[in-house]
């Protein structure tokens, strides 16, 4: 257990990295920053659509943190964090209780491909390396037929991903001369709200004119379909649907850390 003041980081992804980087170069020798995180190699998701396409091979775009970990007043411990408890300032891993004096949350979002029926059996998706590599092959045995892109809910991660897949699909049939009837649903007013309508705007001409179909307000904001039907084309966090699909809403998943957590004055949400 170190003496000197510790910084605990849970996760070491997009998010825990870059903040154990900035603070262990902050602190120098004054602080120990302890990252638990269970993966040994860290994958880059803004690049599993190239996966998608074959432009890259999973291990390109995964790295371990060396250079973080090489670091002196860095500490990396393997496991996963099970238990936080802010009375005691400690967390419990697998193996081991953890003193902080510091905590950072960082263990990014949880799929809940279980809330939507036939999800996980009947579609696809390109939000882990597993889901973009399984897509590849479908996409590879496809020779024609129609596409269902959805998005089921709102939030999601990375709003602008579904959009960027259909257009990359769009042009990759296009290319191989297969006939692709890409239809894209979602509960967003228009493409990538955060963005702004401008943007949004700009994205949803871009959609038409390559010819996708593209239904916003589906089924009303925030909402997801019922189920994900069998078929024998469908792609990403939405799907080969029933005809007609039918609405239902479903309560979002909170990560359990939420749901435990007491979230007190001085904790900083970011
Ligand atoms: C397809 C796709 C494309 C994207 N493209 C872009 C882009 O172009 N630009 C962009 O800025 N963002 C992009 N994003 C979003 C970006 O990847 C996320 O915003 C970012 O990864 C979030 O960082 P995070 O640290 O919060 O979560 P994550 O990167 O998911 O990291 C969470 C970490 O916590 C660990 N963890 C989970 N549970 C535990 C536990 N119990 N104990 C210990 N560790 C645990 C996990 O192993 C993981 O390493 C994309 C995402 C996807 C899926």
């Amino acid at each position: 257990m170190p003496s000197e003041p510790n910084v605990v980081v849970l996760g070491c992804g997009m998010g825990g990295f870059t903040l154990s980087n900035l603070v262990s170069k902050r602190v120098g020798n004054s602080a120990v920053v302890t990252i638990v995180e269970p993966r040994s190699r860290l994958p880059f998701a803004p690049a599993f659509q190239w996966l998608v396409f074959g432009w890259r091979q999973p291990e390109k775009i995964q790295r371990a943190p060396t250079s973080l970990v090489k670091r002196k007043n860095v500490r990396m411990v393997s496991d996963r964090v099970e238990k936080i408890d802010v009375n005691e300032r400690t967390v419990k891993t697998q193996s081991q209780t953890i003193r902080y004096d510091k905590l950072v949350i960082s263990l990014g979002t949880e799929f809940a491909f279980d809330q939507v029926p036939g999800l996980e059996t009947y579609s696809h998706n390109a939000y882990s390396i597993e889901g973009a590599l399984k897509l590849r092959g479908a996409i590879d045995n496809f020779d024609g037929g129609s596409i269902a892109i959805g998005i089921s809910r709102l939030p999601i991660k990375c709003p602008p991903a579904p959009y960027e897949l259909a257009l990359l699909l769009e042009e990759h049939f296009r290319r191989a001369k297969k006939e692709a009837e890409i239809h894209f649903f979602t509960p967003e007013p228009h493409p990538v709200p955060a963005a702004g309508s401008v943007i949004g705007k700009q994205v949803e001409r871009l959609l038409n004119s390559r010819g996708i179909k593209y239904l916003s307000k589906w089924g009303g904001e925030g909402s997801c379909y019922l189920q994900v039907a069998k078929s024998e084309s469908a792609f990403l966090k939405g799907a080969f649907l029933s005809n007609p699909p039918r609405l239902e809403f479903h309560p979002p998943r909170r990560k359990w850390f939420l749901e435990k957590l007491r979230l007190e004055k001085e904790w900083l949400k970011l």
